[in-house]
């Protein structure tokens, strides 16, 4: 009930911060409008949040079998943690966000969150039920496999919410000069997932742009999309 509980509340807590960066940010808008909600996507989105309980009692579980080690002896790498863990998870999403853009499997699941090709509120949960296990195991993977100091894993998953809001919120709070700063221009930023969702071909990644960046799958136009510029070709006609 706790995990249920704490998973209901970081779904409202997503929703609530998208429709405040909507109005907050009004003028620096990436669509027009939001998605229509329809009510399969309340179902999916409420059926995530269930997935996301059994999940974190998944792991909870592996915790209490010491099966996964979480250290809180060891706040002064909490840093080094939380970064490794968004690298690690960053590389594996990516892997599996470009098998899931295979025609069959895009076909049969991850289809259903491209039904958005803008975004709403409930975007990041509105996914298919084998995406939000396969996220969940990603993870439940990484903490079988590396320790992990506690408040380096808050602050992950902190990050995970914070930049699956983002993603989906339709407006760009991030400033246009970080396209310019050295190691903040490969952070992933609203403009980054909402151009996936428009154009899927592109995009792949989730908190960075560097797997995109290596890989040759960053949009071309992202920079000029992301510092709202207009295109520097001339209009004809
Ligand atoms: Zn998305
Ligand atoms: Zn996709």
């Amino acid at each position: 009930m706790f995990f249920l509980m704490a998973n209901v509340a970081i779904f409202i807590a997503s929703v609530m911060l998208c429709w405040i960066l909507g109005v907050v940010f009004k003028r620096r808008r990436i669509f027009d409008r939001w998605q229509k909600m329809e009510s399969l996507e309340i179902g999916a989105a409420l059926a995530s949040i269930g997935l996301n309980a059994l999940v974190s009692i998944a792991g909870w579980w592996l915790w209490k079998l010491e099966f996964i080690e979480i250290d809180v002896n060891s706040p002064g790498l909490a840093l080094f943690h939380c970064l490794a863990m968004t690298l690690f998870m960053d590389l594996g999403m990516y892997a599996f966000h470009r098998v899931a853009h295979s025609p069959l499997i895009y076909r049969w699941i991850h289809s259903f969150h491209h039904r958005h090709e803008t975004t709403n509120p409930i975007s990041l949960f509105v996914l298919h039920p084998v995406e939000v296990a396969g996220f969940g195991g990603l993870m439940i993977s990484y903490l079988l496999l590396f320790p992990v100091d506690y408040h380096g894993l808050l602050a992950y998953l902190t990050i995970n919410v914070l930049w699956g809001t983002l993603g989906h919120s339709g407006v760009e709070p991030m400033p246009a000069i970080m396209a310019r700063i050295p190691v903040l221009r490969w952070v992933g930023t609203s403009t980054f997932h909402a151009e996936h969702h428009e154009h899927p071909r592109y995009n792949f990644g989730f908190y960075t742009l560097l797997w995109d960046k290596l890989f040759g799958t960053l949009d071309p136009d992202y920079e000029r999309r992301f510092r709202q510029e207009e295109p520097s070709w001339p209009h004809l006609g």
